[in-house]
């Protein structure tokens, strides 16, 4: 079954436990901090459960279900599962990172590979493949911590002063276990249905009451979740802050206050060499990767198209030295869109046929996120000049008597009306300035790990044969000459 948004908002009206401002919060879906993104996420799933948008697929198991949670065979697939993800990051102008297309593409990479589950005993294999199919009918939003919080990163989370800062396992039931501790840093957990909780970091021997992988639901007694401050909840509208108001994901700490899991919601127990196998032995990691970069290419189209239109709102766009530097927005921005196609067209499959985009495209732009982006934003941030500052403080200057007149004169540009350019213009500072903005750029730059992580999956995944290969064939085109008078070529 896929859902609709208005089923989405009922399933997460629950008892969920989440702090912010210092008070609990009623309901999530009303809170001004987080009604804004609980509205958004709904209206993808309006999207994804009208047939017209052509976002479901037909199961192995004979059930239609969102095409986010599809394991490709071919590289048909490969591309259906691309345009469908491609319509939620339009919806969202690629500023929601972790929309619930995110994780499903984990669960569906584990789901693919129940033997690497097996490792640990028949019954994780069963539970993956079990949640899996659950999540996938019931058309489920799953976020994720899989970072330990940071306290000394220098020592292994069983050498923590305490023990139990990084979620563990405090006690073994019959029934399942107990886990307490935190894990960072749930980006859209405030309003997921089940966070998925693992630890992506190596661990280290001594480790193995941390080595974890299993499933919570957010209503789950003991399960806190902590928020950073909203970028939404102060906003006067919408037109002075379009993304902050319906775009802020929320990331928060989870707390887990000695939390009951029960035995078929967990995936790995106590078992370092799973924990890591998961992520990478199976196409998780690369499907998690492959929804992030779709949805980052559409962010970077989003911010070129408004640096054209600001330009050409401004009348630069006339001069060559503008266009130098629209051109090499479109450059950087073409160049990343050619990745994500050519992981997709090189494509690999593994011994079941599972369709991978190819490591090498996909994590060679993964190892450059860290300097595209901010070289992107100070590129639109140079071509809007002051105009972003040159704004009312809110629309109600724009509506009220007293002074409207005086910015509808000189708030203008050729015939744009004072209304259109103010609208463009706080759009833009929402991209640079707002503090939602500076959140994307922190964002960009460690939701997959901090930069010497995203630069050591390059290094992993570039499979440096082909070219020590061309190396090697040139250098044994020639050879030390044998005397002096040899001649050289
Ligand atoms: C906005 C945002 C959203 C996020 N959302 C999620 C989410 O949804 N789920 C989730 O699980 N996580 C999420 N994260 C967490 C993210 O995965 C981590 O920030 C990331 O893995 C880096 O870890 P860290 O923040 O602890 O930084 P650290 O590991 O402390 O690194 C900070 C810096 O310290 C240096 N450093 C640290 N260790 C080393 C080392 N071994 N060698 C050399 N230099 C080192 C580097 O300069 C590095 O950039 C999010 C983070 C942000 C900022």
């Amino acid at each position: 079954m896929v859902r609709t948004g208005a089923q989405y908002v009922e399933s997460i009206k629950d008892n969920r436990c989440i702090y912010i401002g210092g008070e609990r919060v009623q309901d999530v879906t009303t809170h001004p901090a987080f009604k804004g993104i609980s509205q958004t996420i709904a209206g993808l799933y309006d999207i994804s459960s009208d047939e017209k948008e052509n976002m479901t697929y037909l199961t192995e198991d004979g059930t239609i279900a969102n095409k986010i949670y599809m394991i490709p065979k071919s590289i048909e697939d490969l591309k259906d599962r691309r345009e469908a993800i491609q319509k939620w990051a339009n919806a969202t102008c690629g500023f929601v990172g972790r929309s619930p297309d995110h994780v499903a593409g984990y669960l569906a990479g584990f789901a693919s590979r129940p033997d690497v589950f097996a490792r640990g005993g028949e019954q994780f294999k069963d539970n993956v493949s079990k949640f899996y199919k659950h999540a996938r009918d019931n058309d489920l939003f799953l976020s994720y911590v899989i970072i330990p919080p940071q306290t000394d990163r220098s020592k292994a989370s069983h050498e923590q002063e305490n023990k139990f800062t990084a979620v563990g396992v405090y006690e073994e039931k019959k029934e399942g276990i107990i886990v307490r501790g935190s894990q960072m840093l749930g980006t859209g957990s405030a309003v997921s249905d089940y966070i998925f909780v693992s630890c992506i970091t190596p661990l280290r021997p001594g480790d193995e009451d941390h080595a974890l992988s299993f499933v919570v639901p957010l209503d789950a007694p003991g399960l806190k979740l902590y928020s950073r401050p909203s970028f939404a909840a102060d906003k006067p509208s919408s037109y002075d802050y379009p993304l902050s108001t319906r775009f802020d994901e929320s990331d928060s700490l989870i707390v887990f206050d000695d939390v009951f899991i029960p035995w078929e919601h967990v995936f790995v127990y106590r078992n370092i060499d799973i924990v890591r196998a998961q992520f990478h032995e199976t196409p998780a990691h690369v499907y998690g990767n492959n929804q992030a970069q779709i949805r980052f290419v559409t962010k970077l189209k989003f911010i070129i198209g408004i640096a054209k239109k600001v330009t050409a709102m401004n009348g630069i766009d006339k001069f060559l030295p503008v266009q130098e530097k629209l051109g090499e927005l479109a450059a950087i921005v073409a160049s990343v869109e050619g990745m994500l196609l050519a992981s997709e067209y090189n494509y690999t499959t593994d011994e079941n046929g599972t369709a991978y985009p190819n490591r090498r495209f996909l994590y060679g732009v993964v190892g450059l996120q860290d300097t595209i982006y901010p070289k992107v934003i100070h590129m639109l941030r140079d071509l809007v000049g002051g105009g972003v500052l040159q704004v009312p403080s809110s629309y109600k200057d724009m509506i009220n008597p007293e002074t409207r007149d005086d910015i509808n004169r000189y708030i203008k540009s050729t015939d744009v009306s004072a209304e259109e350019r103010v609208k463009l213009f706080k759009l833009a500072w929402d991209v640079i300035g707002s503090e939602f903005a500076g959140r994307h750029q922190q964002y960009e730059l460690f939701y997959n790990g901090a930069p010497f992580v995203t630069k050591g999956y390059s290094f992993r995944n570039y499979r440096y044969e082909e070219v020590v290969d061309l190396v090697d064939q040139f250098l044994e085109s020639y050879q030390i000459p044998q005397s002096f008078e040899e001649q050289v070529l």
